[in-house]
């Protein structure tokens, strides 16, 4: 079941689309939490995403 593990296993970056390598979890405007990677990080900041 390879393609499902792709298709939900994988956390895609919030910020970039790419896949994200050690994910942050944040929140976005709807409260649904998002997954930024860490390069995004200060731009998740600073688009007010707040940690769950
Ligand atoms: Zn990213």
């Amino acid at each position: 079941m390879y393609w499902l593990k792709k298709l939900f296993g994988s956390k895609n970056c919030y910020v970039c689309g790419q896949k994200a390598s050690q994910p942050q979890k944040y929140l976005d405007d709807k409260g649904k939490i998002v997954y930024v990677c860490y390069k995004c990080v200060p731009y998740a900041e600073r688009r007010a995403l707040r940690k769950p």
